[in-house]
């Protein structure tokens, strides 16, 4: 895993709005304090976010694959 990569923050969603001028998929928060804001971001490869509120995603997500497991295309529970 990168090092507290936003896109491996449990608090991530996304969403979709139409009215964006970024485009309609959008990162949204969902950590108590800032619930509904947008994500700080950033969405960058090798940039960790500065976000104080940051915490990992938990491993045991269906959604958390590790690069390994992306690169093997299996899913993070050894399942093919
Ligand atoms: S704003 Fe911070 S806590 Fe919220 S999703 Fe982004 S990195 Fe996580």
């Amino acid at each position: 895993m990168r090092e507290r990569s936003a896109a491996d923050c449990r608090y991530l969603r996304f969403g979709v709005d139409a009215t964006s001028p970024d485009g309609p998929i959008v990162s949204l928060c969902g950590h108590p304090a800032r619930d509904g804001f947008s994500c700080v971001g950033p969405f960058l490869e090798e940039m960790p976010t500065t976000c104080g509120l940051w915490e990992e995603k938990p491993r045991s997500a269906p959604w958390h694959a590790s690069a390994s497991d992306q690169t093997r295309g299996t899913l993070p529970s050894g399942r093919e």
